[in-house]
């Protein structure tokens, strides 16, 4: 099984602060995979980012995440 551990340091979009996150790869065709996708939370102003990597560390895009304000289903019962 193969294993990654990638550091991943990018500009927030909301903040311009400095994110640095260590993300855990594991699973078949992690290796060949052009790029994925993470989403991942700034941890100082909490805006969603959208980060694009491959596998070798290089992130090659960070987008700010659309919001999505979940509104909770009342249950009917
Ligand atoms: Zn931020």
């Amino acid at each position: 099984m193969l294993s990654l551990l990638l550091c991943l340091n990018f500009g927030c979009t909301g903040c311009y602060g400095a994110v640095e996150t260590t993300l855990h790869c594991e699973g078949h065709g992690v290796d060949e995979n052009p790029g994925a996708m993470v989403k991942i939370a700034c941890p100082w102003c909490g805006i969603n980012n959208e980060v694009v990597f491959t596998p070798d560390g290089t992130i090659h895009g960070v987008n700010r995440a659309r919001t999505y304000k979940r509104i909770p289903e009342p249950s009917h019962n």
